[in-house]
């Protein structure tokens, strides 16, 4: 099958055609110039900048793959979770394709699109342990096919890619956070400021973010009033001690998810760390080792199907589209689409 996806659930306004396995476009338009002032997202521009891209977007999607309407088998389109406007502006720019050229239309979860790009990129056969990491989420799920996913644990509060925002604002370094305090880490040490492990005391893959957001806050704030401001080294040294923490608590709860994962016995144990959080370097590689010391197999794709883009849609929309999903009119933006179902039987009783 032949796909047009469509994505537009946060700040990057996307269109890709995917066949099978291959990308054949997937362009990515970016809003961060548009939000740089604001600090963060903000999701009424947001909104604005896709129902006025979305357009252009798909032109050049189509344009790249050198393919035209009629050669899509389908039109992909992420209908949830992520900020509404933004959700709506993809779901009416897919319903207007779909009634123009009589196309048949499917709601993607963007959650299940970044959950079934290890499939597109290293064809990972399901079952597989997920790690889900980006700005807004971080859970652990065993994927069992495009529509069936088992949540073995998650943030109770922020999720990591949140923290590493928030970490730049604070210490006055641009967004998004992640590559520029991975950048500010490397030159870091790690061990000058004490960051908390939150949660590791605790059973089981919940995990928290929170008290990490804080305790960088308070670092910060002692620093500044301690001497009217903060160096070049303090930055490298927060940052890098914040990276750290965040690194050793998703090394420990994928090493706790992987032996529960391991109780179902699967035949060829694959792990794969996806979303954009994915794309930090020691965490990739603490991830890695933990899988090497399992026995486990390892993937993680490449950056530029990490972050947001249509191309993870597109392909989730082919699954689900050969698994007999179809969505009409009726489609509807979702702000919150929880991809899990229990997984009680797992983890055991008293959950
Ligand atoms: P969600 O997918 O949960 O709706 P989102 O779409 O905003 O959230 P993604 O695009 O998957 O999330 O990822 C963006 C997040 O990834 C941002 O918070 C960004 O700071 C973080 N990130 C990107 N690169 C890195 C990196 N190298 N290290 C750490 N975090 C990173
Ligand atoms: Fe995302």
């Amino acid at each position: 099958l032949t796909l047009l996806g469509l994505e537009s659930s946060c700040d990057d306004t996307a269109a890709a055609v995917v066949s099978g396995r291959d990308v054949l476009s997937s362009v990515v338009l970016g809003q961060n110039a548009l939000h740089a002032a604001y600090g963060g997202v903000v999701p009424e521009i947001a909104a604005r900048a896709h129902a006025e891209k979305l357009d252009i977007a798909v032109t050049e999607a189509l344009a790249r793959a050198g393919l035209g309407l009629t050669d899509m088998d389908g039109i992909a389109v992420t209908a949830g979770p992520g900020l509404i406007g933004g959700v709506l502006a993809g779901v009416m720019m897919a319903k207007g394709i779909a009634a123009g050229s009589g196309l048949p239309l499917v709601g993607v979860n963007h959650l299940a699109g970044h959950a079934l790009t290890p499939r597109l990129t290293d064809g990972l056969a399901y079952p597989y342990l997920m790690l889900l990491v980006s700005g807004g989420h971080c859970q652990f799920l065993i994927v069992r096919g495009p529509d069936a996913f088992t949540r073995l644990g998650g943030t109770i509060d922020d999720a990591p890619g949140e923290a590493f925002d928030k970490t730049a604002r604070l210490l006055g370094l641009p967004q998004p956070g992640g590559p520029s305090v991975e950048a500010e880490a490397d030159g870091g040490d790690p061990e000058r400021f004490a960051f908390p492990r939150p949660l590791l005391d605790r059973p089981g893959c919940d995990l928290s973010f929170s008290g990490l957001k804080t305790a960088m806050m308070r670092a910060r704030d002692t620093l500044v009033a301690a001497q009217g401001g903060l160096r070049a080294q303090d930055r490298r040294d927060l940052c890098a001690g914040f990276q750290r923490a965040v690194r050793d608590v998703l090394a420990e709860k994928t090493r706790r998810a992987l032996a529960l994962y391991a109780a179902e016995s699967p035949a060829e144990p694959a792990f794969a760390v996806a979303g954009g959080v994915a794309a930090n370097g020691p965490l990739r590689a603490a991830l890695r080792a933990v899988c090497a010391a399992a026995g486990t197999r390892f993937t993680a794709p490449p950056l530029a199907l990490c972050t947001d883009n249509a191309a993870m849609i597109a392909y989730a929309g082919q699954e689900l589209m050969a698994a007999g999903h179809r969505a009409d009119m009726r489609l509807s933006a979702r702000p919150r689409w929880p991809l899990d179902t229990s997984a009680a039987p797992l983890l055991g009783a008293g959950r």
